[in-house]
């Protein structure tokens, strides 16, 4: 089988930056699972599903056709054909997928699609339950943290028109939500490397994650 490289870590650690540099850098796919719930969330919103109710979430999880690109140059996704790319960054989508995908029924299909996609491996897949659940056989597993201050700040440079303070209150509230969830909530797999990026540049962390994937 392929490598498989899992890349989990709150939101504003780095993760897309460096699973997209490190797939390039070894020529294999990429998978952003975060972009998936993002887009779970954006059609639950569309069609008028009230999130915070979850037996209405998980009643309709099923009716979705989702397609995830995995070329690391052009990160793509589709709902029912639709580009949603775009979108799925909006704040309504933001402010309401961590009580999406705390629903048992969403995680189920969104991680057996996960799965389909990686396959056989040759891939970087990036995500909160990465290492934990989807991959747990992954051969690097890397756990990204940095301080919440520079997480609220890159993520401020990213979305125009807000200010870190705005940024790292969001990121707060998010990163509660999905490390108490009861299904999969975010947490350190068994054999992760924890790299701390606060004080590093982005080519610093893809060359640290070569060097793992190399030992
Ligand atoms: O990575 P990103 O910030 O785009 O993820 C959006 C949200 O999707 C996260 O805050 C989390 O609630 C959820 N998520 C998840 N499991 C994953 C990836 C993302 O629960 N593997």
């Amino acid at each position: 089988a392929g490598l498989v490289v899992a890349m989990d870590g709150p939101s504003g650690s780095g993760k897309s930056s460096v699973s997209r540099g490190v797939a390039r850098a070894l020529g294999l796919r990429y998978l952003d699972t975060g972009a998936m719930y993002r887009a779970m969330t954006w059609w639950m919103l569309r069609q008028g599903v009230d999130v915070a109710d979850a037996a209405a979430v998980a009643a309709r999880c099923g009716e979705p056709a989702l397609v995830s690109g995995t070329d690391p140059d052009a990160p793509a996704i589709h709902v029912d054909g639709v580009d949603v790319a775009g979108p799925i960054r909006q704040a309504d989508v933001t402010g309401a997928v961590s009580a999406v995908a705390a629903v048992p029924e969403v995680r189920r299909r969104l991680v057996a699609l996960q799965r389909e996609i990686v396959g056989d491996g040759d891939i970087v897949v990036e995500g909160r339950d990465i290492g934990t659940v989807v991959c747990p056989d992954a051969g690097v597993k890397v756990y990204l943290t940095a301080s919440a201050e520079a997480r609220a700040r890159r993520r401020s440079a990213e979305v125009t028109g807000s200010t870190v303070e705005a940024q790292q209150a969001d990121m707060a509230r998010r990163d509660t939500l999905d490390s108490t969830r009861t299904t999969d909530p975010l947490s350190m797999a068994a054999g992760a490397v924890e790299l701390d990026t606060t004080e590093l540049t982005l080519d610093e962390v893809i060359a640290e994650v070569l060097r793992l994937v190399k030992e």
